[in-house]
């Protein structure tokens, strides 16, 4: 971490070597915080730094607190207005990578979501590549299982509840892999540890529900809107079996920190031909412009830092 960059820390800008939080501190006792992970990207031809979707991702930060019982004086236009000041601060000419979050910011102990204050912190740092292999991942089908919706919501991004994800990511990087594939506890395919999950089957776009415990990506959205306005292509979200998924023509995993990441291999069988598929080409070079603020059609979703 760069300590001289800045955070908004207990209602201000301060040095990010400043803005700590106790060992009491209930969201770090109980994992008692949501957060959310976005980015901002360095368009060199404008000049500009642009926030990708920062009104969406901040309502799913809201949303997610919401469900903690969480209230913090903010909505999504004076979050944004934060994140702006912020990465101002700093004055950014590369990718950022931007972390909200909102947690229990009482001392003690006590597990319980109700009477605690909340606060909320934002710090950002320079981007680096999330996935290595992001254009031939190996995945495995973790033996863990994604948490479900009546016990941490999958939905909402619970810090807590990244153990999980955690779990899943360390045994399929120790064993060898890029990547994890979780499974509900009904034996569906859910989403990566950190990214929803696509397959393309003769050429129709196939991605989980948001009933099937994945959170709701907002790069799976963009993806979605991108796949039939730009390509045709029909998308249809409804649950993936285990074994569907290994006879895939293409599969990919979508996030804001990996962006889109293409799976040529699932527990050692080739995805398709084995290698990238068209589809998952396509996206991939799409997304880039679309994120960059290189497209006029979608330029609503890039947030220009001035
Ligand atoms: N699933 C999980 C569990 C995640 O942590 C992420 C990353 N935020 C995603 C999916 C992808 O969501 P998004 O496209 O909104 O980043």
């Amino acid at each position: 971490m760069d300590l001289t960059k800045h955070a908004f820390f207990e209602g201000k800008i301060v040095p990010l070597s400043e803005a700590k939080v106790s060992v009491a501190t209930h969201g770090f006792l109980y994992g008692t915080a949501v957060f959310s992970g976005m980015r901002a990207y360095w368009n060199e031809e404008k000049h500009a730094l642009f926030l990708f979707r920062p009104y969406d991702h901040f309502r799913r930060l809201l949303e997610s607190g919401r469900m903690l019982a969480m209230e913090i004086p903010y909505d999504e236009e004076g979050l944004i207005r934060l994140a702006i000041d912020l990465l101002k601060h700093d004055n950014y000419q590369q990718d950022v990578y931007m972390r909200p979050t909102i947690y229990k910011a009482d001392m003690g102990i006590g597990v319980r979501l109700h009477n605690l204050r909340d606060e909320l912190s934002i710090f950002t740092a320079p981007y680096e590549a999330y996935v290595q292999n992001d254009m031939n991942s190996h995945v495995t089908i973790s033996s863990w299982r994604r948490v479900d919706d009546n016990m941490i919501p999958a939905r909402s991004k619970v810090a807590g509840s990244y153990v999980n994800s955690a779990l899943a990511k360390t045994d399929a990087n120790r064993a060898g892999f890029d990547e994890a594939l979780v499974l509900n506890a009904d034996g569906h395919i859910s989403e990566g540890s950190a990214m929803n999950v696509f397959m393309v089957r003769n050429g129709v776009l196939y991605t989980p529900p948001i009933t099937d415990n994945i959170l709701e990506g907002i790069t799976r959205r963009s993806v979605m809107e991108v796949a039939q306005k730009e390509f045709g292509l029909e998308v249809v979200e409804r649950s993936i079996d285990r074994t569907e998924i290994l006879i895939a023509d293409e599969v990919f995993l979508t996030g804001s920190a990996a962006q889109i990441v293409a799976v040529t291999k699932i527990d050692f069988r080739p995805v398709g031909s084995g290698s990238m598929g068209p589809i998952t080409t396509k996206l991939r070079t799409f997304y880039e412009d679309v994120v960059r603020a290189r497209t006029q059609k979608y330029a609503s979703w890039n947030v220009e830092v001035k």
